[in-house]
């Protein structure tokens, strides 16, 4: 179906045909019919992108009165001129002519209080199935008179000259908070899309007094929510998921006066090497129609198979969160009563479950740490460290201060209780110990979110100054404190002296503007 431009009209674009919210048969068809795709057999529209992940070093945003003094340059804040913007998005519009794109109209947020309504503008079919999937759907009586407050525009066809266009190659993001506009070229990652709103509403919200965070929610049968703040690979996605917890949301949310809400509709969850047993809520959408599987490799017969990472390690599945059986259905929840720093520290150092004091608590978000395994191709054995603070330095505009101090604020008002769980190694670094098994850590977490590690006695390790229970339900004592799982526990020490050096120089760049408590509880090398 095509209609007219006239839901275009303002962005000058000339003789497009344009496919207004179409739904999922339609994008189906348009993804298969221009080559973007296939249908898997197990129901999926697969797909396959010229990139496989995202590219924060091509994301701009455009330095005007609005920002100059708003936006937290340097980083991965990279500023741009009106100038540049204005230009590649008239070459854009000139590049679109004659073509067709699809545009959906969606909102960013569950709450109708907080949410924003946005126009995405795709030249992929895939693309408009992702956002159709990924951003929370309006009602037909909510569509009839939407206005859009904010425009994406996402053509990956036009590649800009990094020789005359002041870009940095041929490919793209850039956010203009003064005009509400997202342009995008050069890349099919449709992640693009939804960390681009995320960024937009990490910027806006803190002035409304609500907290944007970087993280999964879900709710208890007693009606308690939880948070999981992580980075890429913690397990977000993976322990939100949970088949006692209904599921709010697996990345991004907001925390107003009154409770959190989702910013999204979807999920959008890693399928490598996924376990049907382990995970089957996931797994299951990776056999239903309507999902989006990126870069899944599909076996002669047209199944996925999961254990391929040929095309990357990043294989991703993004599905509606009505493919969740346990879901909360209005994406809501009431005032967090638990917050969890997830890490997945492949060191093997950092505890398995601890409980964190307020100040540790904003040294641990203003330190945002998780540890790589190491890279298969170059050599090297050691894990590496990554240091992104508020667990999402690339989608955040402001000064980490900025939201370190709401977060706080929240948690105090609310006296939710913070834990810190390592997902990632355990008995030596990678290489020697092995990842957390995934049923002890969800036995860790769902023991503090019931309350009972209330009871339980806890004792301090000597680096990070961490309170370890000494005893958790349903996981073997052993497992509990990182130096007892260890065999070698000269080795354990020289790692964790290591690691704490390497959060202490890291927190440096933080440690003017923060409070003299929070330096305070830093690690200490030379315990
Ligand atoms: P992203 O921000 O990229 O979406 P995420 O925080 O949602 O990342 P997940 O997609 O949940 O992270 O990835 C965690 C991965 O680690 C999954 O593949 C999961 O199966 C695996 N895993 C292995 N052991 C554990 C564990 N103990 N806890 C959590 N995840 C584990
Ligand atoms: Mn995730």
């Amino acid at each position: 179906m095509t209609t007219l431009n006239a839901p275009l009209a303002d962005l000058g674009l000339k003789n497009v045909r344009i496919h207004l919210n179409p739904g999922v048969d339609q994008l189906y068809a348009d993804a298969i019919r221009l080559g973007e795709g296939v249908r898997a057999a197990t129901g999926p529209l697969a797909v396959k992108t010229n990139k496989t992940g995202r590219s924060p070093k091509d994301r701009f945003i455009v330095e005007d009165d609005l920002t100059r003094d708003t936006v937290w340059w340097g980083g991965f804040n990279t500023p741009i001129s009106p100038d540049i913007f204005d230009r590649l998005l008239t070459k854009m519009v000139a590049h679109a002519e004659g073509k067709e794109l699809f545009v959906q109209q969606v909102y960013a947020g569950t709450d109708p209080k907080h949410r924003i309504a946005v126009r995405m503008v795709t030249e992929m079919a895939y693309h408009s199935l992702f956002i159709r999937n990924m951003f929370v759907r309006p009602s037909p009586q909510e569509l009839e008179d939407f206005q859009a407050d904010w425009t994406v525009l996402n053509i990956p066809s036009f590649k800009a000259d990094p020789a005359t266009d002041g870009v940095r190659s041929d490919t793209f993001i850039i956010v203009n908070f003064t005009k509400k506009m997202i342009i995008a070229g050069g890349t099919q990652y449709a992640g693009e899309n939804k960390k681009g709103i995320f960024g937009v509403l990490n910027f806006l919200l803190p002035e409304r007094g609500v907290m944007p965070m970087h993280c999964s929610a879900n709710i208890g049968a007693d009606g308690d929510t939880a948070l999981f703040f992580g980075l890429s690979g913690t397990g977000k996605t993976t322990l939100s998921a949970d088949p006692t917890r209904r599921l709010i949301g697996d990345d991004e949310h907001g925390w107003t006066d009154t409770g959190v809400f989702n910013f999204e509709g979807g999920c959008y969850a890693k399928v490598i090497n996924l376990n049907p047993e382990a995970e089957p809520a996931i797994y299951r959408t990776t056999e239903t129609y309507g999902t989006v599987l990126e870069n899944v490799v599909l076996r002669q017969d047209g199944t996925p198979d999961l254990d391929d990472g040929s095309l990357t390690e990043n294989t991703r599945s993004a599905y509606p969160i009505d493919q969740i059986d346990n879901r909360q259905p209005d994406g809501m929840g009431g005032i967090p009563r638990n917050i969890v720093f997830l890490t997945a520290d492949a060191y093997g150092v950092l505890p398995p479950i601890s409980r964190l004091s307020p100040e540790q608590m904003m040294y641990q978000f203003i330190s945002g740490f998780t540890a790589k395994i190491p890279g298969t191709e170059d050599g090297v054995t050691e894990p590496s460290p990554t240091f992104s603070t508020c667990f999402g330095a690339p989608f955040m505009p402001r000064h980490p201060g900025e939201y370190a101090r709401l977060l706080a604020q929240k948690v105090e008002a609310s006296g939710a209780k913070v834990w810190l769980v390592n997902t990632g190694w355990s008995g030596g670094m990678y290489g020697q110990g092995k990842r957390m098994s995934l049923k002890h850590t969800r036995a860790m977490i769902n023991a503090a979110l019931n309350g009972e590690l209330d009871s339980v006695a806890f004792e301090r390790e000597p680096f990070f100054h961490l309170e370890i229970p000494t005893e958790v339900p349903g996981v073997p004592a052993e497992v509990l404190n990182p130096r007892e799982a260890w065999a070698d526990k000269a080795a354990y020490d020289e790692t964790a002296r290591k690691l704490a050096r390497m959060f202490r120089e890291n927190f440096k760049r933080f440690e003017e503007g923060v409070d003299p408590a929070v330096t305070a509880s830093m690690p200490n090398p030379d315990a």
